[in-house]
């Protein structure tokens, strides 16, 4: 059995001055999960749940500061997400199950790891786990939990979060507290490609705390969904979703947001198809057109090429159903 030290921090300070190799212990869902099975072999676990950041509060410019510990269950459930975010809502209650949701933390849901099981197997190659070992699933059983947007040849493993898809929908910023200060990261270059180094995940700097996360202020007039496809109705990841904020004026689309989960290595923001929409009548064809765009750039592995038109029904139906 391998050991570690357990500590709790009273103030964000003593958080970020953790020892090296320490872990932040938010709801435990994953990082507890990944202990167990020895893929994340923290020297020290730090308790965060005393930090005051549980609370969410409208900003008086229109965003929302949504503190790190406030649950996936209470974010869901907030009145001002549930009336302004819809598609953050919708994606919080699509995920896990309804235990895991009260425990689950926005910060943990940001920072959770890869659901695939080579990486989880804790044998296999895997580039992500044991850098420089291999992808395993290149060659292997790639169906579900593998992307076709943002891959390399050093790792496809998607990204598993729904939270986070709706997040790049909707725009924000993290905030991070560190050894050096505070700073604001976009949520866009929060997750880090694959590309030659899986193993980097995301932006965080060693010790970093994130505090918060400040959602951008809701598109006026904006009708808003998430779109969940998966193997079975509940307790599984996506193999496709979308997240999708529309404006309509005039009979046309003023502004458009797409973004995407199962299918991308990072929570998948579709630009150029949300850009083909702008000023176009919301029709089904141009609806297909933007779903079109939006998986040009995809690569399907031997088992997952049913992503690609999965995800492009999964855009054209979630943007059908904000429009009806
Ligand atoms: C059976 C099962 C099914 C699931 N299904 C889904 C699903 O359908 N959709 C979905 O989106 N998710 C799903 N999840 C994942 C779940 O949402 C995550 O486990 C959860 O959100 C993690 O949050 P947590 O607070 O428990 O994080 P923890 O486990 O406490 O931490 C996770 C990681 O985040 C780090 N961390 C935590 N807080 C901070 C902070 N403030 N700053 C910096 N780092 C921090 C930790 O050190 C750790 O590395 C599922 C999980 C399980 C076990």
């Amino acid at each position: 059995m391998r050991t570690f030290d357990y500590a709790r921090a009273e103030t964000t300070g003593q958080a970020v001055s953790s020892a090296d190799n320490s872990a932040f212990l938010a709801g435990g869902t994953n990082l507890l999960d990944l202990v167990k099975i020895d893929i994340m072999r923290p020297d020290t676990v730090v308790d965060i749940n005393r930090l005051p950041l549980k609370t969410i509060e409208r900003m008086p410019d229109g965003r929302l500061k949504i503190g790190a510990l406030v649950s996936n269950t209470t974010l869901a459930h907030d009145p001002i997400v549930r009336s302004d975010y819809a598609v953050l809502s919708e994606a919080l209650l699509s995920g896990a199950s309804t235990q895991l949701r009260n425990k689950a933390t926005t910060a943990g849901n940001l920072m959770q790891r890869v659901r695939c099981p080579y990486f989880r197997d804790g044998v296999s190659a895997c580039n992500k786990r044991d850098p420089g070992s291999g992808c395993s699933a290149i060659g292997g059983f790639n169906r579900s939990v593998h992307a076709v947007l943002g891959t390399s040849d050093k790792c496809i493993a998607s990204h598993p979060s729904d939270m986070c898809v709706a997040m790049a929908a909707i725009g924000a910023g993290i905030v991070v507290s560190g050894p050096e200060g505070e700073r604001t990261i976009d949520f866009l270059d929060f997750h880090l490609l694959p590309g030659d180094s899986p193993e980097q995940e995301h932006a965080l700097k060693p010790n970093e705390l994130i505090t918060h996360v400040i959602l951008d202020a809701p598109i006026r007039g904006n009708r808003s969904h998430y779109l969940k496809l998966r193997d079975r109705a509940s307790y599984q990841f996506a193999l496709a979703s979308s997240g999708v904020i529309v404006a309509t004026s005039g009979g046309v689309v003023q502004d458009a947001r797409i973004a995407l989960g199962g299918v991308g290595t990072k929570p998948w923001r579709a630009s150029r198809a949300e850009q083909s929409l702008r000023g176009k009548a919301p029709t089904q064809a141009n609806f297909e057109e933007a779903a079109r765009i939006a998986f040009e750039d995809a690569k399907a592995y031997k088992h997952n090429a049913f992503k690609i038109p999965l995800g492009q029904q999964a855009i054209v139906r979630s943007l059908t159903t904000v429009i009806a």
